[in-house]
């Protein structure tokens, strides 16, 4: 049983209520002054529903990497999906959640030794690369392992392109190192690329799976039968956003490319499954108002107002830096008839780079107001630090009635999690969700105590 601390609590929503209600009766109560997240569970589910429906052939590997919280993880492996780790400690993290380790996929091309040494140690054979040095440390450290060779094709736009770290080219370097891994007698099954992550460009998906095919082939001169294609992330998830483009170009280019039902697709979504179900609330702690003077009448105005919120780009915003995330602010308050004016919005700390907004139109906001920020749940708490000591903020997460239903009785999670505890209503939870399909949870995989 895993140790519940508050942060793990699920505050189960009536039909009255809803993410802002949330917020605003947090906000309003209790003399609340810390900036403060709310998860929808809901939300996270709704998007596994839409990937099921879009992408019948893709079997999800959400990217831990995007958002490591506890709750996303058990969620998400509650609904089946696998898992992409990045390192030793996401695979143990996945693990501890019963996860089997032909779930996950050890998706980093270049990874120190001793995560190779545990990915072996715990039966995590599917890994990627795209360097001759990986391949001879796999030699050496994990021979048995299943390869998966990264190609890069990248989006002409995308909100963080990564294609200039990762990924060989398909034509110049990918046929040289398959000769070098068949002559080391390395076991590769597939091909995987990423097209960028929130990738503006889904035209993007049918470049790089063409590509694929071709590598396909030339491993098939070589020897190999590769059977699996792993189409990375790169999905949209904010309010607003959609997979449909992406999902038709994905879907066609696969009966065009890799008829073959036999061949096993995956991606590794991260962004797609977090991103709108965090929604962030900060409080206005100081306001500066910069007086402009007129140098003929000497009159004064208030060209612009400075907003100092209780979370910045050295916690939650470093989104901005390492992200390229467009920050979209909702004052939480009805400021009907107040007139907008020329603002800024900064973060708590004193670096000058600590700005969230550099400007915007709001109204007349107090000390004290809050406001709200949605899509904040992707690449942002993983990252946060707490920066000249403003803690990060704390999670509230909710489930409306439905959602608690069908996950009450399946998650790992003690009794002790839920606020307003209900009678199970098992006949409400299986029509509401008869489309999907739940998993059984697997054996559990026994974690040595020092990693
Ligand atoms: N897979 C790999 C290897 C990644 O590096 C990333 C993000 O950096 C992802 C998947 C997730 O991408 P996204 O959040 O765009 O879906």
């Amino acid at each position: 049983m895993k140790i519940v601390n508050a942060e793990e609590r699920v505050h189960i929503l009536d039909s009255q209520s809803n993410v802002w209600s949330v917020i605003r009766e947090i906000a309003y109560t209790n003399n609340q002054e810390e900036a403060f997240y709310v998860c929808d569970i809901g939300d996270i589910v709704r998007k596994h529903k839409m990937w099921k429906a879009r992408l019948p052939r893709v079997e999800p590997y959400y990217a831990v990497k995007c958002n490591d919280s506890l709750t996303v993880l058990e969620v998400l492996s509650t609904l089946g999906t696998g898992f992409d780790c990045a390192s030793k400690a996401e695979i143990n993290k996945v693990l501890s959640m019963n996860v089997r380790p032909d779930r996950i996929i050890f998706a980093n091309p270049a990874k120190p030794a001793s995560h190779i040494r545990h990915a072996a140690s715990v039966g995590v054979s599917r890994m990627t690369f795209d360097n001759e040095t990986e391949l001879h440390k796999v030699k050496k450290l994990y021979p048995n392992a299943e390869m998966v060779i990264r190609i890069r094709s990248d989006a002409v736009d995308a909100q963080a392109q990564l294609g200039m770290k990762f990924g060989c080219n398909p034509i110049t370097e990918a046929p040289e190192l398959l000769r070098i891994a068949r002559s080391l007698g390395i076991n590769v099954i597939g091909v995987s690329f990423h097209v960028g992550s929130g990738c503006r460009e889904p035209e993007a998906f049918q470049r790089a799976i063409s590509a694929a095919r071709d590598v396909f082939d030339y491993a098939s001169t070589l020897g190999y039968q590769f059977h699996l294609l792993d189409l990375g992330g790169g999905y949209p998830g904010g309010h607003g956003t959609s997979i449909d483009k992406i999902a038709e170009i994905i879907n066609s280019s696969l009966d065009e490319y890799f008829p073959d039902p036999s061949i096993e697709v995956i991606a590794e979504p991260g962004r797609f499954y977090v991103c709108s179900a965090y929604t962030l609330a900060c409080n206005i702690h100081s306001i500066r108002n910069v007086i402009e003077t007129d140098p003929e009448t000497g009159n004064t105005t208030n060209a612009h107002t400075m907003y100092y919120i209780n979370d910045g780009v050295y916690g939650s915003f470093n989104c901005i830096l390492y992200d390229h995330q467009v920050i979209v602010p909702m004052p939480l308050k009805d400021y009907a008839g107040s007139k907008y004016q020329p603002s800024s919005i900064w973060g708590p700390t004193c670096d000058g780079l600590d700005q969230v907004v550099e400007n915007v139109l709001l109204p007349d906001m107090k000390v004290g107001d809050w406001i709200v920020f949605e899509d904040m749940g992707a690449y942002t708490l993983p990252v946060a630090s707490p920066f000249n000591g403003f803690p990060i903020p704390k999670v509230h997460i909710v489930a409306e009635e439905n959602i608690w239903m069908l996950l009450q009785d399946l998650l790992p999670l003690s009794d002790d999690h839920f606020e307003m505890l209900k009678v199970p209503a098992k006949k409400m939870r299986e029509e509401s969700f008869s489309d999907f399909t739940l998993p059984h949870f697997p054996i559990r995989i026994e974690i040595p105590a020092n990693d």
